[in-house]
């Protein structure tokens, strides 16, 4: 455990300092991508419990992915010590869901109610055609509920109990709110109602990192923080901790065109001289591209083994480079295929995740329900994975069992998982069962609420393929942003028409990905792939124009070329 007190506030800067040390009342703290915003708030956090003499049970930190709530709870409790377990630490969901847990006879749930998996949601809208209200009603006579509802049915309970609204305001005094830029409508009701009268509430964020407007995130809730919330006091910070200078200084060039934030700085606190400029690869195609990631992986992993002990090692990387140092982030899951294919035939090993929704992947939600079936009735078990293992082995077992049934075709083969798919579904379950313990149900919960960059095993010793999307709020020693390309990044359909809105999206969307690199970024793109149904010719994405030619070092010899028109073209 580390020191507590004036010690804690030693490892901050000035700004950070001031942040963490404040006293109560609305914060809004506006900080870039690695200015140490999460830092901050677990400081904060431990700071008002060790110093301030705030219980830490009256704390509510949210989060959006659960991965990103564990990490929190890993940082606090080194902060504060078994102190630190009384801090509730939730995404939306998992509120939504403690809140519906606790008063799910006022929505006329039993207690043991659940969360609807795929197939019962399909059944029930087949059955109910095109009727919301009786959607609703065939899963209730099933005690199901959808997971949209568990942001919804929590925010009606409390619209029209103020007695609960009470309680839940007494329990949580401060309310801490990481990626406030991505709230949505109902998640920003829900802390309206929640938020303490005494206007405890503390919103961390980057308008420039806003990128989910496609599911209903309104970055305006940010922007207007200051009405909702009075005297809410602004915090900057402007240090970025995370990236060596070029990365950073391309990132701020990158993103400068359409930033929302005015005024904006990030200066980098990393002054290395020697720190390598951002890699610039022109591929010919996608498959000449992937081996790019490949051949440059097995350089640094190996080059760096052996030469650890000299200087061509990574600034700042002192133990050289491992495979779960590096990142590969790409924009669409599709081009994903053809950097597996070139990592696996060069041996290195890899973990792949999407912001897809978890109980979207096929055969989780089977292994889901062949767990629950186990539990409910324990002496008939279909499932020889007997309650006394641990869950992981448990999850291994279902995998199995699932398998063997699924391997002789069923009379309805199109719904039934492939082993194939099994087996991944186990790989990709088997680092969330184990941080789960024992706890079936907490581990079902994830299942339904989690999405699958939730279940990223950090210390797994693999290369991570992550969606853009997905890749928010984390960090990695190495970056390839794969795929920059005018189409790709920004996204472009069959029509090749983008808003104005989209555009600003797209751009902040490649901002993200750029700031995830600590050490070493490398940018590519190639001149043709297969997208939209065809092989088309490509350009580099207009991104990149955005950044001094000075920054990058041009990689690899092929002679960089674009489309005459610059839009997609077939060939
Ligand atoms: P993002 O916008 O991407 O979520 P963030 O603002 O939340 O970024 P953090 O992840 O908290 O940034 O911090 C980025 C990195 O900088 C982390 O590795 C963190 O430990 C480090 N860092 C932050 N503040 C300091 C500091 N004062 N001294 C040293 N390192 C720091
Ligand atoms: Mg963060």
């Amino acid at each position: 455990m580390e020191e507590v007190g004036t010690g804690l506030l030693d490892r901050l800067d000035a700004m950070q300092r001031v942040a963490a040390s404040a006293p109560g009342g609305p914060m809004l703290i506006v900080a870039g991508p690695g200015t140490g915003k999460t830092r901050t708030l677990t400081h904060r956090i431990a700071y008002l419990c060790a110093e301030l003499g705030v219980f830490a049970e009256h704390c509510l930190a949210i989060t959006f992915t659960r991965r990103a709530a564990e990490e929190l709870r890993t940082r606090l409790d080194g902060l504060l010590g078994p102190v630190a377990a009384d801090v509730t630490v939730a995404t939306f969901h998992s509120l939504g869901l403690t809140i519906l847990r606790e008063n799910a006879t006022a929505v006329g749930l039993p207690p043991t109610f659940r969360i609807a998996d795929d197939t019962e949601r399909e059944t029930a809208r087949k059955e109910a055609g095109d009727d919301a209200a009786s959607y609703v009603k065939l899963l209730r006579a099933q005690d199901l509920v959808d997971l949209d509802e568990l942001v919804t049915l929590p925010l009606e309970l409390l619209r029209q109990d103020p007695d609960l609204v009470d309680r839940y305001q007494a329990r949580w005094r401060w309310i801490f709110v990481d990626e406030y830029q991505d709230v949505d409508e109902t998640q920003y009701e829900l802390l309206r109602l929640l938020c303490p009268p005494d206007g405890n509430l503390c919103a961390i964020g980057d308008p420039d990192q806003a990128i989910y407007s496609f599911r209903g995130a309104d970055v305006g809730y940010f922007l207007r923080f200051a009405e909702d919330f009075t005297d809410a006091r602004p915090v900057r910070l402007t240090r970025n901790y995370r990236s060596s200078a070029p990365i950073l200084a391309a990132a701020v060039q990158a993103i400068a065109p359409s930033s929302l934030v005015r005024g904006r700085r990030l200066d980098p606190a990393r002054l290395d001289p020697e720190a390598p400029l951002v890699g610039r690869y022109p591929a010919v195609s996608a498959t000449d591209e992937a081996d790019f990631v490949a051949r440059t992986i097995d350089d640094l992993v190996g080059g760096l083994s052996h030469r650890s002990l000299d200087s061509g090692r990574i600034s700042g990387n002192a133990a050289g480079v491992s495979f779960s140092d590096i990142a590969v982030l790409y924009r669409t899951d599709q081009q994903s295929a053809p950097i597996l294919d070139a990592l696996s035939r060069a041996g290195i090993p890899v973990q792949k995740r999407s912001h897809n929704r978890l109980r979207d992947r096929a055969g989780v939600a089977a292994i889901a329900r062949e767990l629950r079936l186990a539990t409910q009735n324990p002496t008939s078990q279909t499932n020889p994975a007997s309650q006394t293992h641990d869950l992981a082995t448990r999850v291994r077992q279902t995998g199995q069992l699932l398998a063997d049934r699924f391997a002789t075709p069923t009379l309805d083969s199109s719904s039934t998982p492939s082993p194939a798919d099994v087996w991944s579904a186990v790989e990709v379950l088997t680092p969330l069962a184990r941080r789960c313990g024992d706890d079936l149900e907490q581990f079902l919960a994830q299942l339904a609420t989690g999405a699958e960059v939730d279940a990223l095993d950090s210390r797994a010793e693999a290369v991570t393929l992550l969606t853009l999307h997905a890749a928010k709020g984390l960090e990695f020693p190495v970056v390839f942003l794969v795929g920059c390309e005018d189409g790709l990044l920004p996204l472009r359909l069959f029509d090749g028409r983008t808003s104005d809105d989209d555009l600003a999206e797209e751009r902040r969307l490649f901002f993200v990905g750029l700031t995830r690199a600590q050490d070493r970024l490398y940018v590519s793109h190639a001149q043709r792939r297969f997208r939209l149904g065809a092989e088309r010719e490509t350009g580099p994405s207009p991104f990149l124009d955005a950044i001094d030619a000075g920054l990058f070092e041009r990689l690899g010899a092929t002679e960089e070329r674009r489309p005459k028109d610059r839009q997609l073209r077939l060939i």
